[in-house]
């Protein structure tokens, strides 16, 4: 036992330790985390603890997941959360809970993933969770940007502002007010046409925010963030405007570019170039940085923002009248969009395909558990029937006593430990009197009634550690180890006058019953089947002397009525 609880102690802290340095390799180096997590998946089963295997799975979900192998990741988390929801650990419930709305964002489906992500925020609010509460808000504010719900962006993206400040985080802070900015900035150009007045408040308000998040990034230091935020600024001064601000805000975004090693955020400054020179009407620089972007969106594959890029391009060319460029960026853009779209389509069924093998493992692994517990109930069922039956074949239904085969199993025991350890081992054999006579007078039922009579007199008579059997017919036999010659006669004889002395009369009025028996206590008897037809040969012998009396094996001893 003990070497079983050390080794389980090794194990565990080799699994423990493996989690700890897993962390860090996940971020770096996500497929060398999933080989070792792998190794980890051992430990975890032999530990077959839930804790263990729930860790297990949820970094498994994790690596799997910065793999963008989101189908699989999603399983592996379900897992997860359904081994740490066993356990009610709330913190990594609600981890687990974010992790799948990300997966299902990932895979395209936006409203299972706002559906997590919902989740998550409740559980977080209740368990008093602020940075789940911030995750749950900013990841859902996403979404929503995604499907263009801007107004409901704009409602989470402000509560998760307030739970940035909460957090005291000017990192976090800085990029919701830059999120804000740009949810503000797209329902103005969105609305522009509607409520141009309505919508240069929006941009007011949109730059307010950028020049907010400048200044708190400004502490940070962080490049390639300042730099999107000079972006996002450019756009919203050309909007009110301000074009000559616009261009040097650009400028100095191009300036800070050169720090940072993130391409798409370079690409991005080179695309609002292009947009700033087309709205200002220089469409032949305009292309020149649309062309820029479009080089980097496609050494980095970002296909999204490629199709974006070629349809600006074409309104550009449109506009200088070079319709056959305008044409092909038009195509370019609608067969991209088109993959795009079935790319999109491929993912959704990917996550509907994982979820419904995950409801398909859910069910099976809950029949299976049904079908264990009946199995369970129906065996603690027949083990207390073959319990019963096992009973039932040693005893003899009519009196309840051990039947012949019982009476085998127990003398063959007895007679042994006597041989082994030289103690006494005393067999009596007993035997109605005249018994066939009170059949005959008072019928076969009186009879029974009788022999059951009999049967609970010798059950309460019998020592501890001593046998009453029924033999066969009306002949009974009590197999008393430890007991002597002396004892086992006075015990005979108890028996004997108790079933003289019965009250007969309340099973009829004329009945009277006797028995007479015989005894046997020799050691060198050699078999226990000699013993107790010496027992037989003394009962025989109490029949001839008149019956109603005990004969032992010893002449020295006699009883007569
Ligand atoms: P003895 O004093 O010499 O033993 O005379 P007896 O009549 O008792 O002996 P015998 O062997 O002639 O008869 C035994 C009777 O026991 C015959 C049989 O009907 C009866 N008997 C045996 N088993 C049962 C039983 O289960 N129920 C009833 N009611 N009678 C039984
Ligand atoms: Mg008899
Ligand atoms: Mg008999």
């Amino acid at each position: 036992m003990q070497k079983v609880t050390s080794e389980t102690e090794v194990t565990q802290k080799r699994f423990d330790k493996l989690i700890e340095t897993l962390s860090d390799v996940i971020e770096s180096d996500p497929l060398k985390a999933l080989d070792s997590i792998l190794v980890a998946r051992e430990s975890a089963l032999a530990l077959n603890d839930i804790e263990s295997v729930a860790k297990f799975y949820q970094f498994e979900g994790i690596c799997l997941f910065k793999l963008s192998r989101f189908p699989e990741a999603l399983k592996a988390i379900y897992v997860a959360l359904d081994e740490f929801t066993k356990l009610e650990n709330y913190p990594v419930i609600i981890a687990c809970q974010i992790e799948i709305g990300l997966c299902y964002m990932s895979l395209g489906d936006f409203s299972d993933g706002i559906e997590w992500l919902e989740l998550a925020l409740t559980n977080s609010k209740k368990h008093n969770r602020p940075k789940g509460v911030f995750t749950s808000l900013s990841n859902i504010r996403d979404a929503e940007m995604k499907l263009g719900n801007f107004e409901q962006a704009l409602k989470y993206g402000e509560q998760s502002l307030l739970l940035a400040k909460e957090l005291n985080s000017d990192y976090l802070i800085a990029n919701e007010l830059l999120e804000l900015g740009v949810t503000h900035v797209k329902l103005g150009q969105r609305d522009f046409d509607i409520d141009p007045e309505e919508s240069f408040k929006r941009f007011e308000v949109g730059y307010d925010l950028f020049c907010q998040a400048r200044e708190t990034s400004e502490k940070n230091k962080i490049y390639g963030f300042e730099v999107a935020i000079l972006n996002a600024q450019t756009t919203v001064l050309a909007e009110l405007g301000q074009i000559a601000q616009a261009f040097a805000t650009s400028d100095l975004a191009l300036h800070e570019a050169e720090h940072t090693d993130d391409p798409s955020v370079r690409a991005d400054i080179e695309k609002t170039r292009g947009w700033l020179y087309f709205k200002t009407g220089q469409t032949a620089k305009s292309s020149i940085h649309y062309e820029k972007a479009l080089e980097i969106y496609s050494a980095i594959s970002k296909k999204d923002e490629i199709a974006n890029t070629h349809r600006e391009l074409a309104q550009v060319s449109k506009s200088s009248h070079q319709f056959a460029e305008a044409l092909e960026h038009l195509e370019k853009f609608y067969a991209l969009d088109a993959q795009l779209r079935s790319d999109a389509a491929e993912r959704r069924a990917q996550a509907l395909a994982a979820k419904l093998d995950l409801e398909k493992a859910r069910h099976d692994a809950e029949m299976h558990r049904v079908r264990s517990e009946e199995l369970a109930a129906l065996n603690l069922q027949l083990q207390a029937q073959a319990v019963l039956l096992e009973k039932l074949a040693r005893q003899d239904e009519l009196t309840g006593l051990a039947n012949r085969r019982r009476l085998e199993e127990f003398a063959i025991q007895a007679f042994a430990d006597s041989r082994k350890n030289n103690t006494s081992l005393s067999m009596a054999m007993a035997d109605l009197d005249f018994f066939k006579g009170v059949n005959d007078r008072f019928g076969h039922a009186t009879g029974d009634d009788v022999m059951r009579v009999l049967g609970a007199v010798l059950r309460k008579v019998c020592p501890d550690g001593a046998l009453a059997a029924r033999f066969g017919g009306e002949e009974f036999v009590l197999i008393l180890p430890n007991i002597k010659a002396d004892a086992a006669f006075a015990l005979c004889e108890k028996i004997r006058v108790m079933i003289e002395t019965y009250n007969w009369k309340q099973l009829h009025p004329k009945l009277s019953v006797t028995i007479s028996l015989g005894l046997s206590d020799s050691q060198d008897a050699g078999t226990h089947e000699r013993l107790l037809s010496l027992a037989d040969l003394r009962l025989y012998e109490a029949k001839n002397a008149g019956r109603n009396c005990t004969r032992p094996q010893h002449q020295s001893q006699t009883s007569d009525p």
